[in-house]
């Protein structure tokens, strides 16, 4: 096993390309060609999880905040943060970060916090746009089939729940090789006319590449004549935040109880109750007040997020109420989730779930 193998599975889970701009996921040191003697997940990387690592044989760390984030102009130990570096160097430890990019897919951090919360009908709470781009290619007709396979396999075509979407049209095109060309059909200087199917099928744009070289090497033609259009449409399984419905409702006194207990915290601060029943729950691990608006035009009753400033509750206008449980705790089912998507992948390999708390934060 490679490090770059169990890199490998991560992104195709989450793929590097949906973090947003600011973010630095992804391997952060580290040769990715070494060979992995072991994955400790984390949600932080700190120095006590460094020396775990070692202590547990595991020369990969896999954690959700990159521990560099902005540019670093001396690596001299002065911060934590160039200690924990220098440290995982010398030691020859990996560190690789799954961060925003694991935010904004569906089944991420958000969705294993609505699955702790056993939210029913659970979709993202703002959707990204410009995700989507639409191919358009032409093929003979006894081709098409082959060339929307090979689309299908390399990862178009998916359309929420649905794969191996595409429209399909009849019509003719017309070519005329010119000399030099080595034409599949018809004759150079002559002009051709062959009865094609148009293929429209929509990818992710970060699938690009595979979906473009499925094209060209399946397809019969020299010369592949090809469309590619970004499209608005927002993508329901990308975006940030999750909303869904409890299972039954619950009084809002109880609800905030399990709260407390389901994320281990002895404080939850919030807006004024309602005094209504809870139903719909709004949820965004980490900093999200930037999803306040998003989860109160969706008609949340609830939404558990953490970082909230003072003036941010007041978004709340009386008619949600947000809970913040406090950043690590809304997040720290994240590690879970890690082990989870590497130990499907990866059954019998040792991806260990870190035994310490990496939560700066203390209540007094
Ligand atoms: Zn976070």
């Amino acid at each position: 096993m490679k490090i770059k193998d169990i890199i490998a599975a991560i992104e195709i889970f989450a793929a590097p390309e949906l973090q947003e701009e600011y973010d630095n996921a992804g391997l952060i040191t580290g040769d990715k060609a070494s060979d992995c003697t072991g994955v400790l997940c984390a949600l932080d990387a700190t120095l006590e999880i460094v020396t775990e690592a070692i202590e547990r044989k595991c020369n990969l760390i896999v954690v959700h905040h990159p521990i560099i984030f902005k540019g670093l102009k001396k690596i001299n130990g002065n911060t934590y943060v160039e200690r924990l570096l220098i440290e995982a160097i010398k030691k020859d430890i990996a560190i690789y970060a799954a961060h925003t990019n694991l935010d904004n897919v569906v089944l991420g951090v958000n969705g294993k916090i609505a699955e702790k919360l056993g939210l029913q009908n659970v979709k993202i709470l703002a959707p990204k746009q410009k995700i989507l781009r639409r191919l358009i290619t032409y093929a003979p007709n006894e081709k098409a089939e082959d060339v929307r396979k090979a689309l299908f396999n390399a990862g178009a075509g998916h359309i929420g729940k649905y794969a191996e979407c595409s429209f399909n049209s009849k019509g003719t095109g017309t070519f005329k090789a010119q000399k030099g060309a080595d034409p599949f059909i018809g004759e150079i200087g002559k002009q051709h006319q062959e009865q094609e199917t148009k293929i429209e099928i929509v990818y992710p744009f970060y699938l690009e590449t595979q979906v473009m070289n499925a094209l060209i090497d399946n397809h019969p033609y020299e010369e592949v004549a090809y469309d590619i259009f970004t499209i608005e449409n927002a993508h329901n399984g990308i975006g940030a935040g999750i909303i869904g419905d409890l299972n039954e409702e619950a009084d809002e006194n109880a609800f905030l109880k399990s709260l407390k207990q389901l994320f281990n915290t002895a404080v939850v601060r919030h807006t004024a109750l309602l005094n209504k029943r809870v139903k719909k729950v709004a949820v965004c691990g980490g900093a999200g007040a930037f999803l306040i608006s998003s989860a109160l035009q969706q008609g949340a009753h609830f939404y558990i997020t953490a970082d909230i400033k003072y003036h941010e509750f007041f978004d709340a206008e009386g008619k949600m109420v947000i809970a913040d449980v406090g950043h690590y705790e809304s997040e720290q089912f994240t590690v879970d989730l890690l082990v989870e998507i590497l130990l499907k992948k990866f059954p019998t390999f040792a991806v260990l779930k870190t035994g310490l708390t990496t939560n700066p934060v203390r209540y007094f």
